[in-house]
């Protein structure tokens, strides 16, 4: 992990005013399935080392090189390219033009925004889980959470949707792959973002995967970033909702006790409120009966 400054440019040659790219230096789009970044046009040759990726001090050709700083922005491009960020989320970000959020979940943007300030590759640094009913966002701003930890702190990260998480495991798993193999992947980067937390059949098999998966990165001292629809708070001993009362089971009913409070010593959560979007539409159907 890189001690390079949040906010040095990730290259020498990047253009400040550059519209495209709005100086960062790289730009994002979806590439089929996965979101994918690249540099942006407007970057040149580095100054300093011409792209080699080496420097020499200036007068000194005997003096002992050091890598040039440009390197930076190759090297998180490449990170992004590889976390999994999901193609339709290629451009979810923070920023007002990519993320309108009801005045409801403006809390929660502050609290992200605190946690994202907050964070520093020199220190252990707790979890967030975002949860809250569907439609308010968590996903995009688990992207934007993790695009700009990548971007800004060099961080490298895995993105992974918790039901495909836990079929890629269950398959490598009937192939006969270790599951401490399989799991090596997702303990070994400093962030792993699991979008939809306990959602899935909860088998055995699950609970034992993704406790080995939380254990592991908790005794690593690494960063767990989720969502989920299933609130914390007590158990309630059901794992299943109630569709009549439309109520969801609490997360530690989705994920076991271990796991659930591995997660109560490491995260924050942070709920992302709104208009109840089933009430909403409940009511447009009254309004259809009515008519
Ligand atoms: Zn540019
Ligand atoms: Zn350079």
């Amino acid at each position: 992990m890189s001690s390079f400054s949040a906010y040095t440019p990730l290259h020498p040659s990047i253009q400040p005013g550059c519209p495209l790219c709005k100086g960062q230096g790289y730009r994002t789009r979806a590439d089929g399935e996965h979101a994918i970044a690249e540099r942006c046009s407007c970057v040149g040759k580095c100054s300093f080392c011409g792209e080699s990726g080496w420097e020499s001090p200036p007068g000194d050709r005997w003096a002992r090189r050091t890598r040039c700083r440009c390197g930076e922005l190759n090297l998180r491009i490449e990170r992004f390219n590889h976390a999994g960020v999901p193609g339709r989320h290629a451009n979810s970000t923070r920023s007002p033009d990519s993320f309108k959020p009801s005045r409801d979940v403006m809390e929660a943007m502050s609290t992200v925004s605190k946690y994202l300030s907050g964070y520093k590759t020199t220190q252990e640094n707790l979890g967030l889980i975002l949860w809250g009913d569907v439609g308010r966002g968590k996903t995009h701003l688990l992207v934007a959470m993790l695009r700009e930890l990548i971007f800004r702190h060099g961080v490298t990260a895995r993105f992974v949707e918790f039901s495909h998480l836990l079929a890629d495991l269950k398959s490598g798993f009937d192939r006969k792959e270790g599951v401490s193999t399989l799991l090596d992947p997702l303990v070994k980067v400093d962030i792993l973002a699991i979008d939809e937390l306990g959602k899935g059949r909860n088998t055995e098999f699950e609970y034992q995967i993704l406790d080995e998966l939380v254990s592991r990165r908790y005794n690593a001292g690494r960063t767990l970033l989720a969502t989920t629809n299933y609130p914390p708070g007590p158990s309630t001993g059901r794992a299943t909702g109630d569709l009549v009362a439309e109520t969801l089971p609490p997360l530690i009913d989705r994920v076991g006790e271990r796991v659930y409070s591995r997660l109560q010593e490491t995260c924050d959560f942070c709920q992302l409120r709104g208009e109840d979007y089933r009430a909403k539409i409940a009511a447009r159907g009254h309004d259809r009966l009515a008519r």
